[in-house]
Protein backbone atom coordinates (compact mmCIF):
# COMPACT_ATOMS: atom_id res chain seq x y z
CA UNK A 1 0.00 0.00 0.00
CA UNK A 2 1.59 3.64 -0.92
CA UNK A 3 1.82 5.97 1.21
CA UNK A 4 -0.20 9.24 0.45
CA UNK A 5 0.95 13.04 1.48
CA UNK A 6 -2.07 15.25 0.98
CA UNK A 7 -1.52 17.99 3.58
CA UNK A 8 1.09 19.72 1.21
CA UNK A 9 1.59 23.64 2.02
CA UNK A 10 1.64 25.91 -1.48
CA UNK A 11 2.44 28.71 -1.58
CA UNK A 12 1.03 31.13 -4.23
CA UNK A 13 3.25 34.46 -4.84
CA UNK A 14 1.12 36.93 -6.73
CA UNK A 15 4.59 38.90 -7.81
CA UNK A 16 6.00 35.55 -8.85
CA UNK A 17 3.13 34.77 -11.03
CA UNK A 18 2.64 38.11 -12.25
CA UNK A 19 5.97 37.94 -13.38
CA UNK A 20 5.99 34.58 -14.86
CA UNK A 21 3.03 35.24 -16.49
CA UNK A 22 4.71 38.54 -18.13
CA UNK A 23 1.56 40.85 -16.37
CA UNK A 24 2.11 44.30 -15.36
CA UNK A 25 1.36 45.56 -11.98
CA UNK A 26 -1.79 47.71 -11.72
CA UNK A 27 -2.87 46.09 -15.09
CA UNK A 28 -6.53 44.84 -15.58
CA UNK A 29 -4.88 41.78 -16.30
CA UNK A 30 -3.41 41.70 -13.00
CA UNK A 31 -6.89 42.48 -11.18
CA UNK A 32 -7.83 38.87 -13.26
CA UNK A 33 -5.05 36.75 -12.61
CA UNK A 34 -5.45 37.78 -8.76
CA UNK A 35 -8.17 36.96 -9.34
CA UNK A 36 -7.65 33.20 -10.37
CA UNK A 37 -4.90 33.19 -8.11
CA UNK A 38 -7.08 33.83 -4.94
CA UNK A 39 -9.42 31.36 -5.86
CA UNK A 40 -6.45 28.87 -6.07
CA UNK A 41 -5.44 29.63 -2.56
CA UNK A 42 -9.01 27.80 -1.25
CA UNK A 43 -9.09 25.32 -3.76
CA UNK A 44 -5.63 24.09 -4.34
CA UNK A 45 -5.05 20.99 -2.30
CA UNK A 46 -1.40 19.13 -3.95
CA UNK A 47 -0.80 15.23 -3.09
CA UNK A 48 1.53 12.88 -3.64
CA UNK A 49 1.92 9.38 -2.62
CA UNK A 50 5.22 6.92 -2.65
CA UNK A 51 5.78 3.39 -2.47
CA UNK A 52 9.17 1.76 -0.94
CA UNK A 53 10.03 -1.23 -3.33
CA UNK A 54 12.79 -3.56 -4.31
CA UNK A 55 14.52 -4.58 -7.27
CA UNK A 56 13.71 -8.71 -7.20
CA UNK A 57 15.62 -9.05 -10.98
CA UNK A 58 17.27 -7.94 -13.46
CA UNK A 59 17.75 -8.52 -17.55
CA UNK A 60 19.74 -7.02 -20.29
CA UNK A 61 16.87 -4.85 -20.63
CA UNK A 62 14.53 -5.00 -17.83
CA UNK A 63 14.01 -4.89 -14.32
CA UNK A 64 11.41 -6.17 -11.62
CA UNK A 65 10.49 -4.40 -8.97
CA UNK A 66 8.13 -5.79 -6.51
CA UNK A 67 6.57 -7.80 -9.19
CA UNK A 68 6.40 -5.93 -12.06
CA UNK A 69 8.79 -5.91 -14.87
CA UNK A 70 9.96 -2.47 -16.23
CA UNK A 71 11.65 -2.61 -19.79
CA UNK A 72 14.13 0.10 -20.49
CA UNK A 73 17.66 -0.20 -21.24
CA UNK A 74 18.29 3.44 -19.33
CA UNK A 75 16.55 2.39 -16.41
CA UNK A 76 17.90 -1.18 -16.58
CA UNK A 77 21.74 0.62 -16.45
CA UNK A 78 20.76 3.53 -13.90
CA UNK A 79 19.56 0.75 -11.36
CA UNK A 80 22.43 -0.71 -11.65
CA UNK A 81 23.88 -1.57 -8.00
CA UNK A 82 20.55 -0.17 -6.74
CA UNK A 83 18.52 -2.14 -4.31
CA UNK A 84 15.95 0.03 -3.20
CA UNK A 85 13.59 2.48 -5.36
CA UNK A 86 10.63 4.77 -4.62
CA UNK A 87 7.89 4.74 -7.25
CA UNK A 88 5.96 7.69 -7.23
CA UNK A 89 3.29 10.15 -8.19
CA UNK A 90 3.15 13.98 -7.60
CA UNK A 91 0.01 15.74 -8.73
CA UNK A 92 -1.37 19.98 -8.35
CA UNK A 93 -4.50 18.00 -7.36
CA UNK A 94 -7.77 17.62 -9.32
CA UNK A 95 -9.48 20.27 -7.05
CA UNK A 96 -7.78 23.21 -9.09
CA UNK A 97 -9.86 21.91 -12.86
CA UNK A 98 -12.87 23.84 -10.74
CA UNK A 99 -11.17 27.14 -11.58
CA UNK A 100 -13.12 28.54 -14.69
CA UNK A 101 -11.50 31.03 -16.67
CA UNK A 102 -13.71 33.51 -18.68
CA UNK A 103 -14.56 32.32 -22.00
CA UNK A 104 -13.23 35.04 -24.39
CA UNK A 105 -10.05 35.61 -22.68
CA UNK A 106 -6.98 33.69 -24.30
CA UNK A 107 -4.65 34.42 -21.58
CA UNK A 108 -6.43 32.94 -18.58
CA UNK A 109 -5.69 29.29 -19.51
CA UNK A 110 -2.26 29.91 -19.73
CA UNK A 111 -2.10 31.94 -16.09
CA UNK A 112 -3.92 29.31 -15.25
CA UNK A 113 -1.17 26.49 -16.16
CA UNK A 114 1.36 28.40 -14.37
CA UNK A 115 -1.03 28.60 -11.12
CA UNK A 116 -1.06 24.79 -11.42
CA UNK A 117 2.66 24.39 -12.10
CA UNK A 118 3.39 26.35 -8.85
CA UNK A 119 0.80 23.27 -7.18
CA UNK A 120 2.85 20.56 -8.67
CA UNK A 121 6.31 22.32 -7.71
CA UNK A 122 5.51 22.16 -4.19
CA UNK A 123 4.01 18.35 -4.12
CA UNK A 124 7.14 17.88 -5.62
CA UNK A 125 9.37 19.67 -3.27
CA UNK A 126 7.54 18.24 -0.12
CA UNK A 127 7.48 14.75 -1.52
CA UNK A 128 11.48 14.98 -2.04
CA UNK A 129 12.06 16.38 1.46
CA UNK A 130 10.03 13.72 3.31
CA UNK A 131 11.50 10.91 1.27
CA UNK A 132 15.02 12.35 1.98
CA UNK A 133 14.23 12.73 5.56
CA UNK A 134 12.28 9.74 6.28
CA UNK A 135 14.27 7.33 4.58
CA UNK A 136 18.05 9.43 5.25
CA UNK A 137 18.59 8.97 1.36
CA UNK A 138 21.60 10.79 -0.01
CA UNK A 139 21.87 11.84 -3.64
CA UNK A 140 19.19 10.75 -5.57
CA UNK A 141 17.62 11.07 -9.11
CA UNK A 142 14.60 9.92 -10.79
CA UNK A 143 13.22 8.78 -14.14
CA UNK A 144 9.80 9.09 -15.30
CA UNK A 145 7.93 7.12 -18.48
CA UNK A 146 7.84 9.32 -21.34
CA UNK A 147 10.56 12.18 -20.36
CA UNK A 148 13.61 12.55 -22.64
CA UNK A 149 13.37 10.73 -26.42
CA UNK A 150 10.13 8.02 -26.42
CA UNK A 151 12.37 4.99 -26.64
CA UNK A 152 14.03 5.71 -23.29
CA UNK A 153 11.31 4.83 -21.16
CA UNK A 154 8.34 4.51 -23.42
CA UNK A 155 5.18 6.18 -21.85
CA UNK A 156 3.27 2.99 -22.03
CA UNK A 157 5.32 1.92 -19.22
CA UNK A 158 3.25 4.40 -16.92
CA UNK A 159 0.95 1.25 -17.20
CA UNK A 160 3.41 -0.78 -15.11
CA UNK A 161 4.10 2.19 -12.71
CA UNK A 162 0.55 2.10 -11.87
CA UNK A 163 -0.08 -1.59 -11.40
CA UNK A 164 3.20 -0.97 -8.62
CA UNK A 165 1.48 1.75 -6.92
CA UNK A 166 -2.44 0.77 -6.92
CA UNK A 167 -5.01 2.82 -7.29
CA UNK A 168 -3.61 6.04 -7.84
CA UNK A 169 -6.53 7.75 -9.00
CA UNK A 170 -8.84 6.53 -5.56
CA UNK A 171 -6.03 7.87 -3.67
CA UNK A 172 -4.68 11.25 -4.98
CA UNK A 173 -7.17 11.60 -7.86
CA UNK A 174 -4.59 10.99 -10.89
CA UNK A 175 -5.71 8.96 -13.76
CA UNK A 176 -4.06 7.66 -16.84
CA UNK A 177 -5.73 7.72 -20.20
CA UNK A 178 -5.66 5.53 -22.94
CA UNK A 179 -2.77 6.76 -24.13
CA UNK A 180 -1.12 7.24 -20.78
CA UNK A 181 -1.04 10.45 -20.04
CA UNK A 182 -1.67 11.86 -16.83
CA UNK A 183 -4.91 13.76 -15.78
CA UNK A 184 -4.65 16.12 -14.19
CA UNK A 185 -2.10 16.80 -16.38
CA UNK A 186 0.33 19.14 -14.34
CA UNK A 187 0.83 15.21 -12.90
CA UNK A 188 4.36 13.46 -12.09
CA UNK A 189 5.08 9.98 -11.65
CA UNK A 190 8.45 8.09 -11.69
CA UNK A 191 10.53 5.94 -9.97
CA UNK A 192 13.47 7.86 -7.74
CA UNK A 193 16.64 6.10 -6.67
CA UNK A 194 19.87 6.35 -4.82
CA UNK A 195 22.64 7.28 -7.44
CA UNK A 196 26.36 8.16 -7.00
CA UNK A 197 26.27 10.35 -10.53
CA UNK A 198 24.37 13.49 -10.98
CA UNK A 199 21.22 11.75 -13.90
CA UNK A 200 18.08 14.16 -15.40
CA UNK A 201 16.75 12.76 -18.56
CA UNK A 202 17.63 15.98 -20.77
CA UNK A 203 20.74 13.96 -20.67
CA UNK A 204 19.21 11.35 -22.91
CA UNK A 205 17.38 14.08 -25.02
CA UNK A 206 18.47 15.13 -28.28
CA UNK A 207 15.49 17.79 -29.01
CA UNK A 208 17.72 20.94 -29.92
CA UNK A 209 15.16 23.32 -29.08
CA UNK A 210 13.42 23.01 -25.53
CA UNK A 211 13.10 25.93 -23.26
CA UNK A 212 12.59 23.52 -20.32
CA UNK A 213 15.92 21.66 -20.61
CA UNK A 214 17.90 21.72 -17.43
CA UNK A 215 20.98 19.71 -18.54
CA UNK A 216 22.58 19.24 -21.96
CA UNK A 217 22.32 16.10 -23.92
CA UNK A 218 25.31 13.98 -22.91
CA UNK A 219 26.44 11.40 -26.00
CA UNK A 220 28.63 9.48 -23.30
CA UNK A 221 25.75 8.90 -21.42
CA UNK A 222 23.35 8.36 -24.75
CA UNK A 223 25.71 5.45 -26.22
CA UNK A 224 26.15 3.61 -22.57
CA UNK A 225 21.99 2.84 -23.32
CA UNK A 226 21.61 2.77 -27.06
CA UNK A 227 22.13 -0.33 -29.08
CA UNK A 228 23.66 -0.50 -32.59
CA UNK A 229 20.76 1.07 -34.57
CA UNK A 230 20.53 3.84 -32.11
CA UNK A 231 17.25 2.53 -29.99
CA UNK A 232 17.40 3.20 -26.54
CA UNK A 233 14.68 0.27 -25.56
CA UNK A 234 14.14 -2.94 -26.82
CA UNK A 235 11.10 -3.58 -29.31
S1 LIG B 1 15.14 18.54 -23.28
FE1 LIG B 1 12.99 19.16 -23.04
S2 LIG B 1 11.81 17.54 -24.07
FE2 LIG B 1 13.88 16.73 -23.72
S3 LIG B 1 13.71 15.65 -21.75
FE3 LIG B 1 14.44 17.74 -21.30
S4 LIG B 1 12.56 18.90 -20.85
FE4 LIG B 1 11.92 17.00 -21.89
Amino acid sequence: MPDVLSDIPVNFDSAALRQRCHVATDSDDAVALEALVDQARALARPKALYREAFIEERGDDTVRIAGVTFTSRALRANLDGVERVFAYVATCGAELDAIRCHADDILQPFWLDAIKSVALAAAKAHLAKHLTRTYALGRTASMNPGAAEASVWPIEQQKQLWRLLGDVEGLVGVRLTESCLMVPTKSVSGLRFPTRIDFQSCQLCRREICPSRSAPFDPRAWAKVSSPNGSTSPR
